[in-house]
């Protein structure tokens, strides 16, 4: 379990995380390299004014959420004025992990800008090494005190782990991430809709649930009281975002 002490502070853990942890350095879609990392955010993102804590980054997304169904977006953070402040370091107040259905986009759905939000999708939203990896990087690195894990009503990767049938290619990789999720509905439905739409909601609780118990960084700064990882479902029709774990 965890291997950082209390209280550890940030640069300490890039520090860690630079010598012996996760590779941030070796990665393709991160090429940050973490003492670029620290010094981009020398000022210390945890002690910034945009570091928020869990119970109000919450908040922030579904109230967001709120004005996108009411139609009353407010487009935050999205000058000329925004993306220059952020052009040289970024403390994103949460960390999405969503499906990469073209309905679902992150800021979209959540009314926010440039800078708010670490976006991580993927089909199925399921948490592979890479996912985990990003996920670790946002929160401890980059400070984001909340992980919403938001899969969607119909949405194609988990109908496809439902349906079970053999898919070309390399798409059967996200739904064999998905499947296991499968295994924790004790009541099916007959009706093949309402199977799938229980496997959306099982699906996102399952994936909250390998980050809870395969990251030893992310269980810490949880224990820290740092970190809060939710899951959502977003409703296709409404709009609506609704917590389920
Ligand atoms: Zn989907």
């Amino acid at each position: 379990m965890g291997q950082m002490s209390d209280g550890m502070g940030r640069r300490e853990l890039v520090k860690r995380l630079g010598v012996g942890g996760i590779g941030l350095a070796s990665t393709t879609i991160l090429p940050m390299r973490p003492a670029q990392a620290a010094s981009d955010n020398s000022s210390d993102a945890t002690a910034s004014s945009s570091v928020v804590s869990p119970e109000t980054a919450l908040e922030r997304l579904l109230d967001g959420n709120q004005r996108f169904i009411k139609q009353k977006r407010e487009y935050p953070h999205q000058t000329p004025k925004d993306w220059q402040a952020l052009a040289t370091a970024q403390h994103p107040f949460a960390t999405l992990l969503t499906c990469a259905d073209s309905r679902v986009p992150g800021e979209i759905i959540f009314d926010q800008g440039i800078g708010d939000l670490f976006d991580v999708r993927v089909a199925g939203n399921v948490v592979t090494p890479e996912v985990l990896g990003s996920l670790e990087y946002a929160a401890a690195l980059l400070g984001t005190r909340l992980i919403m894990v938001v899969g969607h009503e119909r949405c194609g990767a988990v109908t496809a782990a439902v349906q079970g049938e053999a898919l070309p290619g390399h798409i059967s990789t996200f739904v064999k991430a998905i499947k296991p999720a499968l295994a924790s509905l004790k009541t099916k439905s007959a009706d093949v809709n309402q199977q799938i739409d229980q496997a959306v909601t099982a699906n996102v609780q399952y994936q909250v649930e390998q980050l809870k118990q395969n990251s030893n960084v992310l269980a810490q700064l949880v224990l820290e009281r740092k970190l809060k990882i939710v899951g959502g479902r977003y409703d296709l029709d409404t709009g609506a975002v609704t917590i389920v774990t």
